[in-house]
């Protein structure tokens, strides 16, 4: 029987993850399909999943801790963020997942050996990614720009600061994982701050993907080789494909996937 996968949002409406997880399962001829579904209560996620029949689900804004809540068995790294993207259906019980921590990884691992990040924002995704490098041995600061939200980094012993306290030293990799530049022409962080911290910094990273925020413009323009989200989006959606279909990912298949995040098949 074809199997039947989602994206679970609020709005889901310009998502391309259905597009990327289709071109996927076309490319290995998988009998299912990939849908979207418009969350409105995130409290009613796991009822829904299960009384759709969906095998495997990704969830995003504003649905991932609503997902952690509720699901039967939370695996890996996702015990401590707090969050999860993706659920499988084993055998009717919900297990869930955070790939978008490894798939972070996997996007900087082009820029080579990186030992020490300012990681800018501390809202979920900064959870995510800052575990994820905490876990692979990689010095990360978080920066944001009010303390609200510092608990969680203090509690996880992350180094961590406000704008107003912040110490100025050498890193190697800025990610900005606000989401400023995403809808308006904000930089994520003053630019008495970002201006030198960019200048001794050898690559940046921004968690928006399709265009060059000002924040990367300045990066650029600081020497910094820079990446937009375009791969961590990829690379989550290819940890969570495997989930799904119980398949290992070759570089074709990933070649497939980006090619339909991109809408060229
Ligand atoms: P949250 O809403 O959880 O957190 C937002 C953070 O941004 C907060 O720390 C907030 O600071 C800060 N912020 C918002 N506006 C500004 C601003 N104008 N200046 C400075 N700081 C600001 O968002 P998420 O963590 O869920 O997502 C963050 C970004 O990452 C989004 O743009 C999202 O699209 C992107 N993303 C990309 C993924 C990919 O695969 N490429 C995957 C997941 C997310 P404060 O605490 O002071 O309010």
């Amino acid at each position: 029987m074809s199997k039947k996968f989602v994206l679970f949002g609020n709005p889901v409406a310009h998502s391309k993850s259905p597009q990327m997880q289709n071109a996927g399962l076309n490319h290995i001829k998988f009998d299912g399909n990939y849908d979207k579904y418009q969350l409105e209560d995130g409290s009613t996620i796991k009822e829904v999943f299960l009384q759709k029949g969906f095998e495997g689900a990704n969830i995003t804004v504003p649905h991932k801790e609503f997902a952690y809540q509720n699901a039967d068995e939370i695996r890996g790294l996702a015990n401590k963020i707090q969050a999860v993207n993706t659920y499988i259906n084993e055998n009717g019980k919900v297990i869930a997942y955070n790939t978008d921590a490894p798939g972070f990884l996997k996007a900087i691992e082009s820029f080579g050996d990186v030992k020490n990040v300012l990681l800018l924002g501390a809202g979920g995704t900064a959870k995510a990614i800052s575990l994820a490098l905490q876990e692979k041995g990689i010095e990360v600061t978080v920066l944001n720009r009010s303390e609200g939200k510092l608990e969680f980094f203090k509690n996880e012993g992350i180094k961590c600061s406000s704008w107003d306290s912040f110490e100025l030293k050498n890193f190697d990799l800025v990610v900005n994982s606000t989401s400023a530049g995403l809808k308006d022409e904000y930089l994520p962080a003053p630019i008495e701050i970002l201006e030198p911290v960019l200048k001794n910094a050898s690559f940046a990273f921004d968690c928006v993907y399709g265009k060059v925020t000002p924040f990367l413009a300045l990066a650029k323009d600081k020497g910094c080789e820079i990446k937009d989200g375009e791969d961590m989006l990829l690379y989550q959606g290819v940890l969570a494909f495997e989930l799904f279909t119980n398949t290992k990912a070759n570089d074709e298949l990933i070649e497939a996937m980006r090619k339909g995040l991109k809408g060229e098949i």
